[in-house]
């Protein structure tokens, strides 16, 4: 009777009889036979009172292990002659996909376990090959992408992703409301773009905005396909161009001064990075020395602590006044490399402002760096791109890395 309800209700044989359990070598063989009223033509489904049993066959199953114990199914399967429909074929067996020689229960245990461990634990827990534990995986992801609906997607965000060294790139895109990975394709041009985008539009999505950063190849690619959506430049790469532009100022400088000028200069690379509010005293007063010594550095300094504030201003309307403001200033002071950023800014006020409406970034997309650094660290299998890029698409998914 337990064993009855064990195949019953933890691997899921509901119509099959359970004949007897053999213990052979360390492993559990529950030998099993379908029911009678339970049969089935595999052809015309024909019911059991129109099947003769003509013919027989076993084949074994491997189930969910218990402990360290490997469990089998034994099927003592027959072939069935129809009355309705004239075929002999063999009964359909309900608790296997296909031809294959496990459980579908097997199956589900695997797809668990791989989303809280690497392939190769798993495997190795459960005493079967890599391969096998990875397909099982890779055939579950691809089923749930197949799924995926795109249908409720509104922001998007967009970024470009080294995945192996040697400036090997690929192109991401993020739902921001959900957090999962839409698509990833290698490049970083706009044919790696295009193809989703398009596929976006078939389906009359109606997106709101796409965050990303100022780059020419993707706007060119959102501008092909939805002409009028709203591109938001976000904070992150703006940032990250202004502290650009203040450690080329620094390093100009640095290559005209000598001697005790020079010196002031060393070491102040991180100090000019870093936000005014963070900086302690003795920082504060190396920075003063900074300013006697060199005054355009310093303006640089205010200049990128100034644009630091733009994000927190109230409407789209007061961001322009301070940016327009900002730029003119910055073309004022004539730092080479200021002068450059505020051209750029200028050209992309649009995506700056809109910013104002929509109030995304790609920040979670860069979030994913992390991740996707365990992933590949994980990994032993990410040769397969294909595998790669379905573990890429469920990724915020998964559980995070923890040591011990
Ligand atoms: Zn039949």
């Amino acid at each position: 009777m337990a064993t009855t309800s064990y195949l019953y209700h933890t691997l899921g044989l509901t119509r099959y009889c359970h004949e007897r359990t053999e213990f052979l070598a360390g492993a559990v063989y529950y030998h099993v036979r379908k029911k009678k009223e339970a049969r089935r033509c595999a052809h015309c489904r024909a019911r059991w009172i129109h099947l003769v049993m003509n013919g027989a066959f076993t084949r074994e199953f491997h189930a969910l292990p218990v402990g360290r114990r490997k469990q089998f199914v034994v099927l003592h399967g027959h072939f069935q002659q129809c009355r309705c429909c004239g075929r002999n074929l063999r009964e359909p067996i309900d608790f296997a996909e296909g031809k294959r020689r496990r459980l579908k229960a097997f199956d589900r245990f695997v797809v668990d376990l791989c989303h809280i461990a690497p392939i190769k634990h798993v495997a190795l827990f459960l005493n079967v090959g890599w391969d096998l534990a990875k397909s099982i995986f890779k055939s579950h992801l691809a089923l749930r992408l197949a799924r995926r609906k795109l249908t409720k997607v509104r922001y998007i965000a967009v970024d470009e992703f080294a995945i192996r060294k040697g400036h090997q790139y690929m192109t991401v895109v993020m739902d921001l409301e959900t957090g999962a990975v839409l698509h990833a394709h290698e490049g970083k041009d706009a044919a790696a773009l295009i193809p989703f985008l398009e596929k976006l539009k078939r389906k009359r999505i109606i997106l709101r905005a796409i965050a990303m950063d100022m780059s020419p190849a993707y706007m060119q690619a959102i501008r092909n396909v939805f002409p009028t959506v709203d591109i938001v430049h976000d904070p992150y790469h703006v940032v990250a161009l202004v502290n650009r532009a203040i450690d080329e100022t620094r390093r100009d400088l640095y290559r005209k001064l000598t001697g005790e000028e020079r010196q002031v200069l060393k070491g102040s690379r991180f100090l000019l990075l870093r936000g005014m509010e963070h900086l302690k005293p003795h920082s504060l007063e190396h920075l003063m020395d900074l300013m006697e010594v060199n005054e355009p550095l310093y303006q640089a300094y205010l200049l990128k602590e100034d644009l630091r504030m733009f994000w927190n201003l109230p409407n789209d309307n007061t961001a322009r006044v301070f940016l327009e403001a900002w730029i003119n200033q910055a073309r004022t002071l004539g730092l080479k490399h200021f002068v450059k950023l505020a051209d750029t800014l200028g050209e992309h006020l649009p995506g700056l402002l809109a910013y104002f409406h929509h109030r995304i970034s790609t920040g979670p997309l860069e979030g994913l760096n992390n991740k996707i650094k365990v992933l590949k660290r994980q990994a032993y299998g990410f040769r397969d791109q294909t595998y790669f890029k379905l573990r890429l698409y469920f990724i915020h998914e998964s559980v995070p890395a923890f040591a011990g």
